[in-house]
């Protein structure tokens, strides 16, 4: 029997360890995926570190795959052999819930994820069900198409769905993984876009990504930085910093909307009269399903949406790892096959 490589956790808090296994056969409704590039998300360290209940272990993370279609299970009809797909965090949803039968997907409470529900893109062949696939666009490199499956399509989506028109201001809290994407899918959406950061030294590259104003929140009251600009339509909240986030509020104009992203556990901190003056929302969001996946790279691959990328082998996967949580990568990391 053929063999692959994979990475997979053997129990929870455990490192990654590289193993063999005999590459696996589709069933009905599923394909195999040959595994170009998957990114490292934050979320990974759900799987790695055993805090997602119900995970059967070893488990393979991995939920931004990018990769072709190499074989396809009896009954799949609209995915061929050669085919360029992702694979984000929605892994399949049932299909028969009162949540699904109303269309929202998304929202399905037996949810699947990729690299959670079943063995993820940190390997050389994955089995994906086609509820799960997006098409990927023939323009993008794997590598860079593959943190759009996760972090790209979050921002993309989350954004586009907000209430803002071309023209709008919005701000970007955070420049990092998320907040690099953010700012670029806002700017070529047309809106007005200032990054929000902690310090100068992110000021230069928010700009180059596309930020028309760049706010240091150390240095100045960024509320009221905003408010100068005529208060943010959307802010879109994405470093996982709730003091950050609570202080960023009053930057709000009439009807706007904060969109949080970050996943930080303590509580965001506000007074209803804040949300009352000037009719004001927090909303959170998760990411999006396939399609909207599709829409992004298709976006992405329009105006030139790239996230920046290190790159680390499969075999280095302990190592890329660990740069991704240092913080001191360049904002998205990804192993290639
Ligand atoms: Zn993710
Ligand atoms: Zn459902």
């Amino acid at each position: 029997m053929p063999k692959m490589k994979v990475a997979q956790v053997a129990k929870p808090g455990a490192d990654f360890e590289v193993v063999e296994r005999e590459i696996p056969q589709p069933a009905p409704g599923q394909v195999r995926i040959r595994v170009h590039a998957c990114g490292i998300c934050f979320s990974d360290h759900l799987t790695k570190d055993g805090l997602w209940p119900g995970v059967a272990y070893p488990r393979v993370p991995g939920h931004e795959v990018a990769g072709e279609i190499d074989e396809v299970g009896a009954g799949v009809a609209n995915w061929k052999k050669g085919q360029r797909v992702g694979v984000g965090w929605h892994g399949k949803h049932d299909g028969t819930c009162l949540t699904c039968r109303r269309g929202d997907f998304g929202n399905c409470p037996s949810l699947q994820v990729s690299g959670i529900s079943f063995d993820g893109g940190y390997a050389e062949y994955m089995i994906a069900p086609v509820e799960a696939l997006a098409a990927m666009p023939n323009g993008l490199d794997a590598a860079e198409a593959a943190p759009l499956m996760c972090a790209g399509v979050t921002t993309f989506n989350s954004l586009r769905h907000a209430g803002a028109l071309p023209g709008d201001l919005i701000a970007v809290q955070g420049i990092g993984g998320l907040g690099h994407l953010g700012i670029q899918f806002g700017s070529k959406s047309g809106y007005r876009v200032v990054a929000v950061g902690r310090g100068p030294g992110n000021a230069p590259l928010a700009k180059k990504l596309g930020a028309s104003a760049y706010v240091d929140s150390q240095a100045t009251n960024a509320a009221e930085e905003l408010q100068k600009l005529g208060g943010a339509r959307v802010i879109l909240a994405t470093a996982p910093n709730s003091k950050s986030m609570s202080s960023l509020i009053n930057g709000l104009g009439p009807n706007g909307k904060m969109v949080v992203l970050g996943a930080a556990p303590e509580p965001i901190e506000v007074a209803p009269i804040q949300l009352i003056q000037g009719k004001k929302a927090i909303q959170g969001w998760p990411s999006g399903i396939p399609t909207d996946s599709e829409d992004a790279l298709r976006f992405a691959e329009l105006t030139g949406v790239r996230p920046m990328i290190e790159k680390f082998p499969l075999s280095k996967v302990n190592e890329a790892f660990a740069r991704m949580t240092s913080g001191k990568a360049e904002f998205r990391v990804v192993l290639t096959m």
